[in-house]
């Protein structure tokens, strides 16, 4: 078993990246080439822009390149509820810019004619629970009615034509999602980029950044110093840098993956035969998919801990039992990828763009980022051109964690308390 991420396994390697130090001016500088950064300089480039973007490590090996590889619709929390928290209108559009930050992967594959496997499949949640399906079946009112007339409720004695597994009791089925292999669409993008002049370098940390007269900037990387007329920070759940106003205002949550060897296609048709993303109801569930090459990924909270290799294995272990316990028949399966992410989760679980200072940001994504991440920098690209309004995110404040200083004490108490709401409700 590679304790490492089946995407940034089987991707291609991008060497597109500029060699030298960094050094010189640029119009806008990127920090952080997750696919917020890339998606941003993409867009840039292309608009005649000179972006450079600053990475610590290689693209996309962050979050970007070590997802669950679900692209879908819909915001982190249920829409009744915030609905009830924000108003519909609100609710609404919050809603919307999912469908869109959806179509904008879409397009950007397809214009940019990035080789990264997406189809067309649709995300199923799954009820874990008899009682979670009142809930689905709520959720489905409010949503058909208000906002996505495609959703559909799957009753519970209709599953066996969506799952083949008896653990679960009805679905609710978000036809607005996609699938991709994420490391092949990371280096493509970056690919992208680079062919329309944007400059990538890896292994450039940031580890200061100062204030020029007026709006201009002075960055130190690891690979050299830099000025800019105006910055973007892209650096998501990282803790790397001089970056603790965004830090402070995020909890790093590690979540964990494991791939299996492939599958047969008779085993695929059995438990998956529409190959869909499915996500359960548990506060710590699970989400899975097939992978191009037909593997089943499977992944989930697993443990409140952090990740590195030995805390990734044993979040393998746990998920592998999970794996097992709603698919016995695949309790043998071989394991061949293990590992681990951080996600930068919000209080509300919304996502967070704007200024601070100056400096531009979108960040926040709370677990539901591939769509949103690739979306925000295109429209970040739009925001450094004045247009205020495409930013879904604006109106939001944003206060920092409570008790949170950037570090990850809380996650025990934070796993404890979820893990006792899945056993009572
Ligand atoms: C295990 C896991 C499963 C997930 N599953 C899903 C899913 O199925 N569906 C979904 O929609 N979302 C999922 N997400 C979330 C999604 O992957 C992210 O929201 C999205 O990729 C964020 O992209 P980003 O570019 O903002 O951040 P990242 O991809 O984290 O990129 C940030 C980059 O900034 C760099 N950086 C940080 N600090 C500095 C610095 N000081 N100088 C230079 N560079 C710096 C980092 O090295 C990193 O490459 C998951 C996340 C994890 C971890």
């Amino acid at each position: 078993m590679k304790l490492d991420s089946y995407w940034l396994d089987t991707a291609p390697v991008f060497s597109e990246g500029v060699q030298g130090p960094v050094e010189g001016r640029a119009d806008v500088v990127v920090i952080g080439g997750g696919f917020t950064g890339l998606s941003a300089a993409l867009e840039l480039a292309t608009r005649g822009v000179s972006v450079t973007v600053l990475e610590a490590g290689r693209i996309a090996s962050e979050a970007s390149g070590r997802n669950g590889g679900q692209c879908n619709t819909g915001v982190a929390q249920d829409f009744a509820s915030l609905a009830a928290k924000v108003g519909l209108e609100q609710a609404r559009s919050f809603y919307r810019a999912y469908e869109s930050a959806v179509a904008s992967v879409e397009s950007i594959v397809s214009r940019h004619q990035i080789d990264c496997d997406l189809v067309r499949t649709g995300k199923l949640k799954l009820a874990a629970k008899p009682g979670h399906f009142e809930k689905l079946a709520r959720t489905y009112e409010v949503l058909r009615r208000e906002v996505d007339p495609e959703v559909e409720l799957i009753p519970p004695d209709r599953m066996r034509s969506e799952i083949g597994s008896d653990g679960f009791h009805g679905g609710l089925l978000q036809r607005n999602g996609v699938q991709m292999h994420m490391g092949k669409f990371g280096v493509g993008l970056a690919q992208a980029a680079t062919r329309h002049g944007a400059r990538i370098f890896e292994g450039a940390a940031v580890t200061q950044l100062k204030r020029l007269d007026g709006e201009r900037y002075e960055l130190t990387s690891a690979r050299g110093v830099i000025r800019a007329d105006r910055v973007l920070v892209a650096t998501g759940a990282s803790r790397v840098g001089p970056l603790q106003w965004f830090q402070r205002r995020m909890a790093p949550v590690g979540s964990f993956i494991v791939v299996t060897e492939p599958l047969s296609t008779q085993q695929l048709d059995a438990f998956f035969p529409h190959r869909r993303s499915y996500v359960t109801s548990l506060n710590i569930g699970n989400y899975f998919r097939v992978t191009p090459d037909n593997r089943l990924l499977w992944g989930g909270r697993a443990r409140f801990a952090m990740s590195n290799p030995r805390s990734d294995e044993k979040s393998g272990n746990v998920l592998r039992k999970g794996l097992a316990k709603y698919f016995p028949e695949l309790a043998n399966t071989r394991i061949d990828y293990c590992w681990g992410g951080l996600i930068d989760i919000t209080v509300d679980r919304l996502p967070r763009a704007g200024q601070h200072e100056g400096l531009y940001y979108s960040m926040g994504y709370s677990g539901h980022g591939v769509q949103m991440s690739t979306h925000m920098g295109r429209m970040m690209a739009d925001m450094m051109s004045g247009s205020e309004q495409a930013n879904p995110w604006r109106s939001l404040p944003w206060p920092a964690v409570p008790g949170h200083a950037g570090r990850a004490w809380t996650l025990p108490l934070v796993g404890a308390y979820y893990r006792l709401q899945d056993i009572l409700f």
